[in-house]
Formats: structure tokens, sequence, C-alpha cells
């Protein structure tokens, strides 16, 4: 086959401003402006969306170490399954991903076994430990496309001070999970009526808001961007709105679950339902999806955190955080934000998983630009479908919407111009 022909879909490329039915070729791995005679792949698009490969820039793929529970591999299926064509590794991997061999390892890695683009974040501190700087310089000319702690927060802000520094002369995208140590100690679901009710350590919506405004301060000191990871809190988005009106460059992501769930879901004391941070009050759901509605947080993200069954068997206190995401996360998203709370049309939701994280991290991607890479993703937003666990590609199965009924989903996953799920 010469290439691929995409016919008659829905085309949505909100990098370009474009939304019209057509046709769209790739030829040679990338988008092109039209096929030349025949010997093409046909696809009948009609009454899809054919739009950009879907990004997410927060994922933990857990290799090198922790391959029981997901790999480099299975991850990056799972991504494909749920229309991702490029994800993100978070670096609290065993070793983590604080020096430039286990970069270059991971890149290796991907390149021989991810059906996807998968990169990596190099982490902020030396073991993620918060105390000591990683080497920055070396890990950028590894090719990390940004820096974190996540799973851990810099609580240190002079440390961060001069991690921002670095990073700017590196031109590397900061992104911190907000979480002051301090503050949340041993919490484990949100503080509030439902923590108190069972009993549980609650981890205040404050424990957030600290650091999201240090953030905020310190992007405003350095005059240098700062990215919040999966926020939670209604007050984050409120103050993240008042910075960014004063020209603060601060942006943030909001994750399914912290719209789809409220911290009532813990009753049952299902460890399915715990993550870091955790699920917040009504309120703070309803202040998550006005930020995405109004402009205030420009990226969605999974947080894919996938865990073995017989860690999250046990006590509520003991279980580790996270949930797996990347394979409920789109039609999540399409079913809360477009269809029941018509917070953003489909254009909107298309351009916070692809050109507005492309932008932060400065990849080369998220477009259907002639010449831009042929990764692209085919949608039926008014597919209902059904969430079975059992046929997940992700080697976990750690999800608190098993058996949920939802509205939206990806039918097929194209990288460089191959179907790598789904037809
Ligand atoms: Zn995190």
């Amino acid at each position: 086959m010469k290439g691929m022909l995409l016919r008659g879909g829905r085309i949505i490329d909100p990098a370009n401003k474009r939304d019209e039915v057509g046709d769209l070729a790739i030829v040679d791995g990338k988008i092109a402006a039209g096929v030349n005679g025949d010997g093409y792949e046909e696809i009948n698009c009609t009454g899809l969306v054919v739009a950009p490969g879907l990004i997410d820039l927060h994922v933990h793929f857990r290799e090198p170490g922790q391959s029981a529970k997901e790999t480099i591999a299975t991850g990056a299926r799972a991504a494909a399954a749920g229309g991702f064509t490029t994800v993100v590794c978070m670096p609290n991997t065993s070793p983590a991903v604080d020096n430039p061999s286990v970069v270059t390892w991971i890149r290796e890695k991907a390149e021989r076994e991810a059906c996807v683009n998968v990169f990596t974040t190099g982490a902020i501190t030396k073991g993620i430990a918060g105390e000591e700087l990683a080497p920055i310089g070396s890990m950028a000319r590894a090719g990390i496309v940004a820096l974190t702690d996540d799973g851990h927060c810099v609580q240190n802000h002079e440390l961060m001070r001069r991690a921002l520094e670095y990073a700017r002369m590196f031109q590397l995208p900061v992104l911190d999970h907000c979480q002051d140590y301090g503050l949340v100690g041993k919490g484990v679901m949100h503080e509030g009526y439902w923590s108190t009710l069972l009993g549980l350590p609650g981890w205040p919506s404050a424990g957030e808001e600290l650091i999201v405004m240090r953030n905020i301060l310190l992007a405003e000191l350095c005059e240098t961007p700062i990215h919040c990871q999966h926020l939670s809190s209604g007050q984050s988005v409120r103050l993240m709105r008042e910075a960014r009106a004063r020209g603060v460059v601060i942006t943030g992501e909001v994750c399914p679950h912290h719209i789809a769930l409220t911290d009532e879901a813990l009753q049952g004391f299902d460890t399915n339902f715990k993550m870091n941070p955790p699920l917040r009050a009504q309120r703070d759901v309803d202040a998550l999806i006005q930020g995405i509605a109004d402009g205030v947080v420009t990226i969605l993200a999974s947080d894919h955190a996938p865990h073995c069954a017989y860690e999250k068997e046990v006590e509520f206190d003991m279980a580790p955080f996270g949930i797996v995401g990347l394979e409920t996360e789109l039609g999540l998203f399409i079913d809360i934000l477009v269809h029941k709370k018509k917070a953003i049309d489909l254009p909107r939701l298309i351009a916070l998983m692809t050109v507005e994280p492309a932008k932060l991290l400065r990849l080369d991607r998220g477009t259907l630009s002639v010449g831009a890479a042929g990764d692209v993703t085919v949608i039926d937003p008014g597919l209902e479908w059904k969430v079975d666990a059992e046929k997940f590609e992700s080697r976990s199965a750690n999800t608190p919407f098993q058996g949920w009924e939802i509205k939206g989903r990806a039918m097929r996953t194209i990288v460089a111009g191959n179907t790598v799920w789904g037809g």
C-alpha cells in the first residue's frame, strides 16, 4: 500500500481551526495533501470524527522495575486502545528516571516494543527524594521532554526555584504534583464529611492549593512556566484563574476520575477509588468542570497508574494510590464534558487532548497539518459501550469504572500511517 485514505469523516483539527467533512490522506507515514492514483488503503469514516492522534502527558508505565504492574509494551497497547498515539511517562520507576542512562534505556525499549510514541520525563531531584537536583542538562541531552518529581513533590521552595532556573536554560517544561507533605501527612482520602464518617485520615484540599500557590509565585519570580498536574481542588482552579488573569504562565491538567466521582464513592472502602490526589467534594468537581469550560484548565490527562490486584486487595490505609485510566479516559471525557455537562464542544475537547499538550511539551505532534506525523485517532462520539476491565490491554485492571456505561470511544488508532488498534 502506498498509504491510507480516511474517507468522509468529520475532520477536526483544532491546531488549524479546521472542522469539516472530508477525506484525509496519510502517505509515507505523514499527513499528505491528497492521494496520487490508486493503491491506497481506503477507510470509510462516515459518521465518525477524524482527529489528530491523542496525547496523554501523564502515564506510569512502571518500567524499569515494576513490570508486573505494566510494561512499556502493554502500556502502549492500552494507550492505543484508548485512542492515544503519544504518551509521556512519569519518572517514578525503579530505579527512578533521574539520570541519562535510564532515559536512554526507556527510549530504546519504547523504540523496540511500543506501538505508540512513548516519551519520558526526568526527575527534578535525584531519586525523587527532593533533596538534590538531578543532572538536568544531561537528561535533556538524552531526550526527556519535561521535568517532574511526580508521585512526590519538591517541598524545598529554594530547590524548586533552582530547578526552574535550570529548566529554563534547557527549555524544559516543569510539571508538578502539588502536595504539601506537612499538611497532608498520612491522609488517604479527601478531608471532609466522608473522611470523618468513615474514620479514614484526611488529605485536605489546602495540601494541594498551597503548592499551586507556591508554583504561581515561583513561576512569576523566575518568569518560567509551571504546569500543575492532576488538579483535584476547586480552590486550585480559582488560584490559577486569578494568576492567569494577571499574566502568570501557569497551566493545569484534570483527570477523568476527579470529575466523574466524589469522595462519597469511598463508602464501600474499595481501594480502586483510592488515588493521589484524592476524589473530592461535589463543589470541587463543579469547579474543575467550570475551569475546563472557561479555559483555565487547558489539558486533560489520565494519570494512568497500574497496580497488581494483590496490591490493591488490602486494607484501605495500606493500598497504593492510583488507577488505570488510558482505556476509559476519552469516553469519560466525551460523556461528561461534551454530552452530559455540555461544558465544552468536541473540537475544544480534542484541542485539550492534542494541540494543547503538544504546545506545552514542544512536541511536533497533535495536528493534521500537511507534513505532520501521520498520527490519527478515529472517534465515534456517540457509541455507547460498557467498561469491562477483563478486556483491558493494560496489564492491570484497577479501575473504579468497571461496568460503567459510557458514550464515546476511539474506533481506530493510527501511528505514522499504520493502524495500531481497532479498525
Ligand atoms: Zn502525581
